[in-house]
């Protein structure tokens, strides 16, 4: 590893460098890297239009968040200063007039709990969200017994299955394989699943069930598609790949995931702060995307850093 600090032939004469460096102070890699962007990274239209009517709501000074909006502490932090509260989607109480479901969605039921409580309830659900919840109910009302790849305890999933008690939620081929025997499936997914691994897990039912008509919703949106098949192309071109995205981000982790089964060496970080100039010693070219909750800023903020450290961004 080489450094500025070690540019200056008077100063490298002392060996405890680290009286030397001013505080802002970088330590540079020894060659330089390049820097990749993912062709389709970052904050997708459902999470900016769930913040925008979360802030409006804000401005009242009466509203309740219930549950994350997004997977993205700054966001956050940010409603929580424009004045909007944060309660539970599944508590009790809240102790505004107005509740906000998040783009993550909501039961029916959920909805109408909050309604008959006297809160005005506004809805920033993703409309994807919504086609999700509206392709199970007439899968259902076909017929079909009611299926869902995802995360069980995601609050999308929690809201997608709300309205239907004996909705089964598969992610593994031994909860395919324990699904009870049934006429017919209706199967959809939660919107931030790879469409790979959803697609995998319908075709493995379809060959555990053969006495069963599968019917499948492709339900994973478009926003997730574009940055999986944008991060497919970006292993092929780097060495080491920095997702940024939040530690409760499913989108973020799905990357993550990806990125790591296809072989690259992967980091999923938060913030700039978090890279470890040693990840990058002997690597040339560093990839960068990011889940659909990071806002732009956040990724920009990460690039920086990297050019810091001696990164050159390629177009
Ligand atoms: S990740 Fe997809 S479903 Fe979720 S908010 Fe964004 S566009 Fe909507």
């Amino acid at each position: 590893m080489q450094s500025n600090f070690q540019q200056s032939p008077v100063i490298t004469f002392f060996s405890e460098r680290s009286i030397f460096l001013p505080n802002n102070f970088v330590e540079q890699s020894e060659k330089p890297f390049e820097v990749h962007l993912a062709d389709h990274w970052g904050m997708c239209f459902g999470v900016r239009d769930a913040v925008d009517l979360a802030e409006r709501s804000a401005k009242g000074g009466d509203v309740t968040i219930l549950g994350q909006l997004v997977h993205n502490e700054v966001v956050r932090e940010s409603l929580r200063k424009a004045g909007a509260k944060e309660g539970q989607l599944f508590g009790e109480q809240a102790s505004t007039s107005e509740v906000l479901i998040t783009a993550h969605g909501a039961s029916n039921q959920q909805k109408e709990r909050w309604a008959q409580k006297g809160h005005l309830v506004r809805d920033a659900t993703c409309p994807l969200v919504k086609k999700a919840h509206s392709a199970l109910a007439t899968l259902v009302a076909e017929g079909g017994f009611p299926v869902v790849i995802g995360q069980a305890d995601h609050v999308e999933v929690l809201g997608l299955t709300g309205d239907f008690p004996d909705a089964w939620v598969v992610l593994s081929v031994d909860d395919i394989i324990s699904l009870p025997k049934q006429k017919c499936f209706g199967v959809v997914s939660q919107t931030t699943q790879p469409i790979a691994r959803v697609r995998e897990l319908v075709e493995l039912l379809k060959k555990h069930h053969p006495e069963s008509e599968v019917r499948f919703r492709d339900t994973v949106c478009q926003p997730t598609k574009n940055r999986q098949r944008a991060l497919h192309n970006l292993v092929r071109k780097v060495d080491l790949v920095l997702v940024v995205g939040g530690e409760n981000s499913n989108n973020s982790r799905q990357l993550a995931e990806t990125a790591k089964a296809l072989g690259c060496i992967t980091r999923r970080i938060a913030s700039a702060e978090e890279i470890d100039p040693r990840w990058l010693e002997e690597i040339s070219r560093v990839g960068v995307t990011a889940g659909t909750s990071t806002l732009m800023g956040c990724v920009k903020k990460v690039i920086g850093k990297l050019e810091d450290l001696g990164g050159k961004a390629v177009k």
